[in-house]
């Protein structure tokens, strides 16, 4: 099976992705920590991501792909978390999946309003040891601003900074609001109200997923 997950920054895509990928033993595809680890050893690509920029399209996809063909890992299918961001990307993706005879299985559009969004994202931390994401607001560390598990202090990213969180809000809308008005049309497309508790996001999510994997599992019955 195979997953798109669509939201704006904020919305909770990641947290919730992770789980689900893992859980239904599919591979994790998160485009923005992927891009995050190309800019390591690439300035052009870090002073677009700081900007709160988005990736050029053309550019997006042959990263995406290349990457995505050398994997080796055994998996049920990929779990898109990020990308596609656009109708381009979008066309893209369908291009590449259709090739491999598959298909894109289910859409998720994780809806939240931009101010609540813009309030989760700047009292974001991370671990840069672990990697996990702590929330100031909702999910705190037990110490200060400490790593529950690493001890470490916690960073904020770059451009999760309030005047680059408005950048990335305007440019991200610009280009998926048109893929969302495009979907909207589709059976497999489903919005998912984000204001709502992790454990709700999370059932609304799995029980969308559990709906549509029955026709394999009783196929593989016959
Ligand atoms: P995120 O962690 O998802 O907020 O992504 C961080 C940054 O990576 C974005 O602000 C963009 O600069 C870049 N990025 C992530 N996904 C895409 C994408 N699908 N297309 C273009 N740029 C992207």
């Amino acid at each position: 099976m195979n997953i798109v997950v669509l939201g704006l920054p904020g919305a909770g895509k990641g947290t919730q992705s992770r789980r689900i990928a893992l859980e239904k033993g599919l591979f994790y595809f998160e485009a923005g920590g992927f891009l995050r680890e190309l800019a390591k050893d690439d300035s052009n690509l870090r002073e677009t991501i700081n900007s709160g920029k988005l990736i050029p399209d053309d550019q997006m996809s042959e990263l995406v792909f290349n990457y995505l063909d050398g994997i080796k890992d055994k998996h049920k299918g990929i779990l898109f978390d990020g990308y596609p961001r656009s109708v381009s990307q979008y066309n893209d993706l369908f291009k590449w999946i259709s090739k491999k005879g598959k298909k894109i299985d289910l859409i998720f559009y994780f809806d939240l309003p931009v101010e609540e969004a813009v309030k989760r994202l700047s009292s974001r931390r991370i671990c840069p040891v672990c990697g996990r994401v702590y929330n100031l607001i909702t999910d705190p560390p037990k110490k200060d601003s400490l790593c529950d598990s690493c001890g470490v202090d916690l960073l904020q990213r770059d451009d999760d900074k309030e005047d680059i969180i408005r950048e990335r809000f305007a440019k991200q809308k610009e280009s998926i609001l048109p893929l969302i008005k495009l979907l909207d049309k589709n059976d497999n497309f489903f919005r998912i109200d984000a204001s709502q508790s992790i454990e709700d996001v999370y059932e609304d999510v799995v029980s969308i997923i559990e709906e549509h994997e029955q026709p394999y599992i009783n196929q593989n019955k016959k």
